[in-house]
Parts: C-alpha cells; structure tokens; sequence
C-alpha cells in the first residue's frame, strides 16, 4: 500500500485472503514479502508486459469485477501469445475510488480464473485509492530465437487472423445503443467476447517457427495489421470477403459494408494475426485442427506500402477509420 493512498485498513487482510501462489511453478517467494522471487527455467529468454484498463476508456462503468479482473489478464496473456512466449506470472497494480473488499476480491477471483486455465501464479501487486484502474503485469517465457516477432513478414506470404474478429466490437456497440440485436442471446455472445476475451496462448506457442510476423489485435486489425506492415516494409492485399465473421455478428449486423467496418476497425478482439510463408502454410491448417480455432488466410503480403482491402466482389474499399487509435 502507497503512503496516504491506502484503500483501507482492511488491505492487509484482503491480501491475506487471496492467499499465495501455488509452489512449484516457479515461485520461490510469491505475495507477502516486498517482492516475488521467480525462477525462469534454464535457457528461457523472460518475456514481460504491462496494460492497463482504465475505467471509462478501457471498459464500461459498471462491468463486473470479475469481467474486470479477467480482462485485465487477458490482455496482456494476449501480448505474451503474440510473442510466442508462454506465460508463467503476473503482478496486479489495482486502484479502487472505494474501499471494498468485494470489488477487490472480485477482480482477483476472475484474474485468477483465466490464470488457472494458463497456468499462471498471482505473484504480488499493489493497492491503492483513486480513480478506477487495473494494471497488470505478465510475464512469460520463450526459447532466444523463437519469439514471434511484429518485423519479419515478406513479400508473398500469406496473412491470417485466427477467431471471427469484430465480436466485441459489436457487443460494446450494443451495450451503448449504437447497434440493436434481436436475439437477446446474441448480445449475451457478442457481450461476453468484450468482457472476457481468450487470449489464444496455444497458438502463439504453435506459431514459433511457423509464422513469419505475429501481432496481437487489440485496436483493430486494420491498424494493428499495419504495424506488422511497417514493421516489415511491404504492403499487403486484403480479401474482405475471406474475414470470418461470427453468426451473431452476420445476425446483428447483416450489411457486409458496416460489419466490414466493424471487423477492421472495432478493437478488444483479442486475436493473433499473423504472416507465414508459402512453404509453411499446410502447417496453418493443422494447427487450426488441432486447437479447434479457426485460421483464416486473408490475404497476401506485397511489395510496397499499405494496405489495400477489396471486397467480395473485387472492388477496392476505402478504409475511413483505419482502427481504435486512444489519442484521436
Ligand atoms: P509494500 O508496501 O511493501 O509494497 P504492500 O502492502 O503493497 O507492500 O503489499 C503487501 C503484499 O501484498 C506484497 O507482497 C504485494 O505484492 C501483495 N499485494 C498487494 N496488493 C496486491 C494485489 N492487488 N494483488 C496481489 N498482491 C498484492
Ligand atoms: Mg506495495
């Protein structure tokens, strides 16, 4: 707890509450001491990353504490998926506007719930008074050489996205009244894909030495797909009619030109996109098997800059807002 921004005198028992990490999994001290002591297996290069979700920019007020904790891990398990790493710890900086102890064991109880699926140990973090924010830390592992890297794509490859992109997108839109789903199921769906998203760990695993470029989709796939670009220098042609779409989204929104937009443009989803070469893509498919997660080829890598989007029957389609961007 930080001088004079304590949450309560309840902290310390909270934290005790929320007990300590499981032995074995490379913690030799985990919540309790100053610091962690973490031991990373022999050789492993230490991937490590930090998001923050911030209420009112991040997520919506009045989404549950435990939709909050979950997210807040699982936006950072989806950087360390993108970079090939498997993810091993994680530290939670949590700012709460009240003391209480539901909102905090709340958060906690849903981090940990996408954290036992991964197999990752709540190793420390810290608690104070102010505005509503989550922060955590992740970190992960991967063999030197093997991390996925944003550079790296080359002309001819094949471009991929993995899930239906443009889910969350239109589960935030619904929650604000910008879109409308008649089936009260289908806004649960598109909902439930903005408030706890999957971080797709195993594929990022399964990528190492297969993808040639991987990227994370947080702000849209328009502009992170750009950053793959740049960071490649090339260009690439995108098949708009090759995007997946979910059939919640198709029933939502059933024009193809506004879920287009969705699809490019919404963010939150949480995928892998991700560039190989033509000698490896028979491997794509296999793995798309294996995980039961759909891989789909979207388009190619060319020479040049940008990016280029046709639709389904051929034609070039204006991207107006390419992605989420904080600062517009
Ligand atoms: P210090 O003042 O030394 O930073 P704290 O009172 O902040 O200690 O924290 C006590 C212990 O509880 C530390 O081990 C810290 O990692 C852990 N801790 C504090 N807040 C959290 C939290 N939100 N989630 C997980 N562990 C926490
Ligand atoms: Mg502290």
């Amino acid at each position: 707890m930080e001088e004079g921004g304590g949450v309560a005198r309840g902290e310390f028992e909270w934290i005790r509450q929320i007990g300590r990490a499981r032995g074995g999994d490379g913690v030799t001290l985990g919540i309790g001491d100053d610091a962690a002591l973490l031991r990373p297996a022999r050789g492993m290069l230490l991937a490590a990353c930090v998001d923050s979700l911030v209420e009112g920019t991040h997520f919506l007020p009045g989404t549950a504490w435990r939709d909050l904790g979950w997210k807040a891990l699982a936006v950072n398990l989806s950087d360390l998926a993108a970079m090939g790493a498997r993810p091993r710890w994680a530290t939670l900086a949590l700012t709460l506007p009240h003391a209480d102890p539901r909102a905090f064991l709340g958060v906690v109880a849903g981090l940990r719930r996408l954290a036992a699926i991964h197999d990752v140990a709540l190793v420390g973090g810290d608690t104070t008074r102010g505005p509503l924010t989550l922060t955590v830390q992740a970190l992960g592992e991967v063999p030197p050489k093997a991390a996925l890297r944003r550079a790296g794509a080359r002309v001819g490859d094949a471009i991929y996205v993995s899930g239906t992109p443009g889910d969350a997108a239109a589960g935030l839109a619904i929650a604000q009244g910008g879109l409308r789903a008649a089936a009260p199921a289908d806004a649960r769906r598109l909902r439930q894909r903005l408030d706890r998203p999957q971080p797709r760990v195993a594929l990022g695993l399964a990528l190492r030495g297969v993808a040639s470029a991987c990227i994370d989709v947080s702000d849209g796939l328009a502009q992170d797909l750009g950053h793959v670009l740049r960071a490649g220098g090339v260009g690439a042609d995108l098949d708009a009619g090759a995007l997946p779409a979910s059939a919640a989204l198709r029933r939502v929104v059933p024009d193809a030109r506004e879920r287009l937009a969705l699809q490019l443009a919404g963010g939150d989803d949480y995928e892998l996109c991700f560039t190989v070469p033509p000698a490896r893509v028979a491997r794509v498919a296999a793995i798309a098997r294996r995980l039961r997660l759909p891989l789909s080829c979207i388009g190619r890598v060319r020479a040049g800059r940008g990016l280029r989007v046709r639709d389904a029957t051929g034609r070039r389609v204006a991207l107006s807002r390419a992605g989420y961007d904080h600062f517009a």
